[in-house]
């Protein structure tokens, strides 16, 4: 750890891994021998063709896909995804198909109610979105085009573990918040995106990996930029792409290749998260986590204090002993510890120490 840095557990942006920041300070100002930053490189360089095609390739490597996959990279953030999923695939006919885990599952709906094309398959609204719908109470259509499920919810701490049956009905997922934290069988999964400004680099693009087969064609109807066609026909460079992002994104690709790949991130993360939700379940109901045990997070840990004036005290505290970003989203309130690839163990390790020596001075 740097000596002015400080552990950052902010739900994104995010903690990056340092290497990966002093690997791309230290060729900032001469990228690749371009005699330029990457900032200022022109994207139809070979220097930048080579950057992206290596961050194509290692996503897909990590993920265990094959050929019959593309990675591409959009603007616009998740939420953008949210439109162009239900304009893309979905009819009236034929709907998207959502599954309401949390704030943004409902915002990907929201986004396809407003175009007349979404239904919904499941809700854990009526339980403030403690846990996930399990697989018994899916009600998926057959006919439906596509189910839209969030793996990772940022907001109120829970994640899927496990992934869907849904008899032949494509299945979509925003994993903006848990996207390379362990391995999957993406190949039960039709599209994957993810705003990569959690566990992937900084804010600016979305990492899309689909399945060929749903990118070659887009509605007639449809404008270009928010055609996926568009972007696959001209491998993300329709137009001027977020370089730099797109450049951090294959570093931290890179990264996490090096450090032994997806099966190592997860063993790392479970081991984290064990952490923080020991010191919750220990602390005699001082500390309350929202998330039912079967559906916590091992990215975003939330947990409830007897107070708002603790609360607020908690922040202060954790703040001044360098444990920044663990405020909660108001929506659910309390404490939120964002626990991404990047942040390393002996962080986690801290801000569980703090709990508990909290824990006893206020208890
Ligand atoms: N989905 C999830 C799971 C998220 O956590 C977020 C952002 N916090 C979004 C979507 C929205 O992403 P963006 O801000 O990139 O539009």
């Amino acid at each position: 750890m740097e000596a002015d840095r400080i552990y950052n557990f902010n739900p994104g942006p995010a903690v990056l891994p340092l290497e990966v920041l002093k690997e791309a300070q230290g060729e900032f100002l001469n990228f690749n021998h371009s005699g330029m930053s990457i900032l200022e490189i022109s994207h139809r360089a070979k220097q930048f063709d080579e950057v992206l095609e290596k961050a194509k390739a290692d996503v897909k490597e990590l993920m265990g896909l094959g050929d019959d996959y593309e990675v591409l990279f959009i603007q616009g953030g998740a939420s953008l995804q949210f439109d162009m999923i239900p304009m893309n695939f979905a009819t009236k006919e034929h709907k998207g198909s959502y599954v309401l885990s949390g704030s943004f599952a409902s915002k990907a709906y929201k986004e396809a109610e407003i175009l007349g094309v979404g239904e919904v398959a499941a809700s854990s609204k009526d339980v403030d979105f403690r846990h996930i719908p399990t697989q018994d109470e899916l009600k998926i259509n057959p006919e439906a085009a596509y189910v839209h499920l969030c793996y990772n919810n940022t907001i109120y701490g829970t994640e899927y573990h496990y992934i869907p049956e849904t008899n032949g009905v494509p299945l979509f997922a925003d994993m903006s918040s848990d996207m390379l934290s362990r391995p999957l069988d993406f190949s039960k999964f039709s599209f994957i995106y993810a705003g990569v400004q959690k566990n992937l680099g900084p804010a600016g693009t979305v990492l899309v990996v689909a399945k060929k087969s749903l990118l070659e064609k887009s509605p007639e109807t449809l404008p270009t930029m928010l055609r996926y066609d568009t972007f696959y026909k001209k491998n993300s460079l329709y137009n001027t792409p977020p370089a730099f992002c797109i450049y951090m994104v294959g570093k931290v690709a890179a990264w996490i290749k090096a450090q032994g790949g997806l099966s190592v991130m997860a063993e790392r993360n479970a081991k984290k998260a064990a952490l923080l939700y020991e010191a919750i379940d220990s602390s005699e109901g001082f500390y309350k986590g929202h998330a039912d045990k079967d559906s916590r997070s091992f990215m975003n840990v939330t947990f409830r204090l007897p107070s708002e004036e603790l609360e607020k005290e908690f922040v202060a505290e954790a703040g001044k002993v360098g444990l920044g970003g663990v405020k909660g989203h108001r929506s659910v309130g309390g404490m939120r510890a964002s626990i991404y690839n990047a942040m390393p163990y002996e962080g986690v390790a801290k801000l569980a120490e703090f709990m508990e020596s909290f824990r006893k001075a206020h208890k």
